[in-house]
């Protein structure tokens, strides 16, 4: 059981997390604005924050940096709707300790706070490498940035996903079905070809032996 501050101001998103936090077994506070989530935050009665970037009063950013400022090590995963490199990078920069783009599935957000809560039970919080690295494929799981025998590549935020997915499960076989539900969530046609598409993508970017179509099964990562 973790006590889970989360400053957000759209009230359905912030029963929809609380509600599966809970369920969770975890104790949550839902605050609405900037200033109020920094004050909670301060407080002491809290061991993860879950930070919206856009809140009235004080942004996510500005709340952040004044926690930071403070002296505050908690940690803090930032939802952001503006989910490109820059915001991400800045978002880290700022002191956050992970993020989640908007729109989110509660699978992710919660695969990210047992990740923080996990390191900050270990005090490996600061400066953690969460890598992950196979057949000269590298992704960086804090900035989100991906390399290819050391060069940098641009994937995006649903590419960076279906990634991780494959790296995770190295030499696995994926059904469709599986990867869809991972990166997309159920809510998404199965019959639809989204999963195939963006493999292709993958493969021009990591290189096209990186994955392995397994026919009549799936898709798999590595050898
Ligand atoms: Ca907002």
């Amino acid at each position: 059981m973790a006590r889970i501050l989360i400053v957000e101001d759209e009230a359905r998103i912030a029963s929809f997390v609380a509600k599966g936090l809970g369920a969770e077994g975890h104790r949550t506070t839902v605050v609405g604005d900037g200033p109020s989530g920094l004050d909670e935050a301060l407080s002491g009665d809290h061991d993860l924050v879950i930070l919206d970037i856009g809140l009235p009063g004080l942004d996510g950013f500005e709340v952040l940096d004044q926690l930071r400022s403070q002296g505050s090590r908690i940690p803090v995963i930032v939802l952001t709707a503006r989910d490109s490199v820059t915001d991400t990078v800045s978002a880290l920069d700022n002191g956050a300790d992970d993020y989640v783009p908007k729109p989110f599935r509660f699978a992710e957000l919660l695969a990210r706070v047992r990740l923080r809560l996990r390191q900050a039970s270990r005090g490996d919080g600061e400066g953690a490498s969460d890598a992950l690295e196979a057949g000269g494929v590298r992704l960086d799981l804090r900035t989100r940035r991906a390399s290819v025998a050391g060069r940098e590549i641009d994937l995006s935020a649903r590419e960076f996903t279906l990634a991780e997915i494959f790296m995770r499960n190295a030499g696995q076989v994926l059904s469709r079905e599986q990867l869809l539900d991972h990166a997309w969530g159920l809510d998404f046609d199965p019959g639809s070809n989204v999963v195939d598409v963006y493999v292709g993508y993958l493969r021009k970017k990591l290189g096209a032996d990186a994955i392995t179509t397994v026919r009549g099964m799936g898709y798999r990562f590595g050898v």
